[in-house]
């Protein structure tokens, strides 16, 4: 063999694999790749590979073999049993202090426990979220590296330098907390994915159905969108979307693409968080289930012909619509974006971990799927006050829902009496509703449980923690 050549190994040579170890490459490491389908390892070293600092191995024993000390290993296999699998057949053939990392998207719960294993070998795990998707991996992901501190220091010159860059050059990846806080943060991220894409997919549906849009005409709104506040990615690529026409009918593409979405989890995964951390991430999950409804095609189908609405009468004012829109979606943005800080606060309490949120915002900014100028908003505001219970309390944020609010009412009830769903929007507003509401009708509630369960209660004129119970009925 050529002896411990390579700065890092890499195991599972699909898209994601691939793409990370020749932007490894490009950046100036020596990479070692392996992969299950060994017949993979020579079709990338003679291919895309070929003339870069890219060894590959034949075996486990050999990739181990390649690798300097402290050994680093990173897995961007499926995520589940095989991670399991190669730290089971790793474990062996690795020395205290040598590091495994996991790049998949990995359940949090899954690298705490990865972390604590490994920890009674000597054995250091990085869980680290990567995304960004094929594209990013490539060219810059974002990287949200958590488990043993230890290791940090190890694997922060390439995860840094591989990493997106933003504003001055600062790398969109940085370390992020013990066991699985990094993926808790990557599966939060994905969480505020699917509600951003459920909101777009909402101003996209009130754009055709109540301002009469065309697909295209709707591209341009989005267009001229991405120029202002809502400056992201999902948005820029949602005006390329609708800009689309189909090589096959030549209408717009969108118009041809079936409307029933597909999801791999992590969406569910982060509302399920939510709900075991108590954190009322109510947007995140109306965007899961929306993805729910619309893939029940046929039903919708059979049901649209006996359930009757009514139908959305055209605006008064289009332009005022549009633009009522669009500060309904940027409100709401807002919106979610506190419920998906909210739970990374609650849920790092529960954990016993301490998480910077400027830097969270920060690996958010370049890179990921989620990426967008406000979060050099969010980034200010954590800075400014770390402890920060809620981004809307922010100043910024604050005036920017007071400003936004009277349009996002709007826009909601224009979509209620027009008989459009908008749960994304209107569950961001119940949030802000009810986030600022010092009496909420919970005291109700409080009664009926102690009414039928001897629950108690306590008193609005009593110190919290005292307990009381009424017999409600009388009866003994
Ligand atoms: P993938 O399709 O998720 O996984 C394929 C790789 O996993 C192959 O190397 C395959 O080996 C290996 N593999 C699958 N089952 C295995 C098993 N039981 N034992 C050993 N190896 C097994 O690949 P990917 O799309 O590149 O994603 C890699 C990871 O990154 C996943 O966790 C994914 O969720 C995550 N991720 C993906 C994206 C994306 O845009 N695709 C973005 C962010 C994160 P063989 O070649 O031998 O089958």
């Amino acid at each position: 063999g050529q002896g411990p050549v390579a700065d890092i190994g890499v195991i599972g040579l699909a898209v994601m694999g691939e793409n990370l170890i020749l932007n490894m490459a490009s950046r100036g490491f020596t990479v070692a790749a392996f992969n299950r389908t060994v017949s993979k390892v020579t079709a990338f070293t003679g291919g895309r590979a070929a003339g870069k600092s890219i060894v590959g191995a034949g075996s486990l024993e050999e990739l181990v073999g390649q690798l300097r000390a402290p050994r680093k290993v990173m897995l961007m296999v499926k995520a589940g049993a095989a991670v399991d699998e190669f730290i089971g057949h790793l474990r062996p053939l690795l020395s205290p202090g040598d590091i495994i990392i996991d790049g998949g998207n990995s359940h949090p719960a899954d690298s705490t426990r990865r972390t604590r294993e490994l920890a009674a070998d000597g054995l250091l795990f990085v869980g680290t979220g990567v995304s960004g998707g094929e594209e990013g991996a490539l060219t810059g992901p974002s990287i949200m590296p958590g488990g043993n501190p230890e290791a940090w220091e190890a694997v922060r010159p390439i995860f840094q330098s591989i990493a997106a860059k933003v504003g001055d050059g600062t790398p969109c990846c940085d370390w992020v907390g013990p066991e699985g806080a990094g993926h808790f943060v990557k599966m939060v991220h994905n969480g505020i994915e699917y509600a951003d894409m459920q909101m777009i997919a909402e101003a996209y549906q009130l754009l055709r159905d109540g301002a009469g849009l065309s697909a295209p005409e709707a591209g341009e709104v989005f267009a001229r969108w991405n120029e202002g506040e809502l400056d992201s990615y999902l948005i820029e690529i949602t005006a390329d979307i609708l800009a689309k026409t189909d090589d096959l009918t030549g209408q717009p593409l969108v118009d041809v693409i079936l409307d029933a979405a597909g999801q791999k989890g992590t969406g569910k995964w982060t509302s399920v968080a939510a709900l075991d951390a108590g954190s009322p991430a109510a947007t995140i999950t109306e965007a899961v289930y929306a993805r729910a409804m619309s893939a029940l095609k046929a039903e919708r189908v059979a049901a649209s012909r006996v359930l009757s609405g009514p139908t959305f009468a055209a605006p008064a004012d289009r332009e005022a619509f549009i633009e009522g829109v669009r500060q309904a979606l940027y409100a709401s943005k807002i919106a979610a974006y506190a419920q998906g800080f909210q739970l990374l606060h609650l849920s790092a309490q529960d954990a016993g971990w301490t998480l910077d949120y400027g830097r969270i915002a920060q690996m958010w900014r370049g890179g990921c799927i989620i990426r967008a100028a406000f979060l050099d908003r969010i980034k200010e505001a954590f800075d400014a006050q770390p402890d920060l219970a809620n981004l809307l309390l922010a100043p910024y944020f604050r005036d920017a829902v007071q400003g936004a609010q009277t349009a996002w009412r709007g826009a909601v009830a224009a979509a209620v009496v027009g008989g459009v769903p908008v749960p994304a929007f209107s569950s961001a507003l119940a949030y802000y509703d009810g986030y600022r509401a010092e009496r909420l009708p919970a005291n109700l509630l409080q009664a009926q449980r102690d009414y039928f369960g001897a629950h108690t209660y306590e008193r609005t004129d009593r110190e919290r923690g005292e307990f009381f119970h009424t017999n409600w009925t009388g009866r003994g």
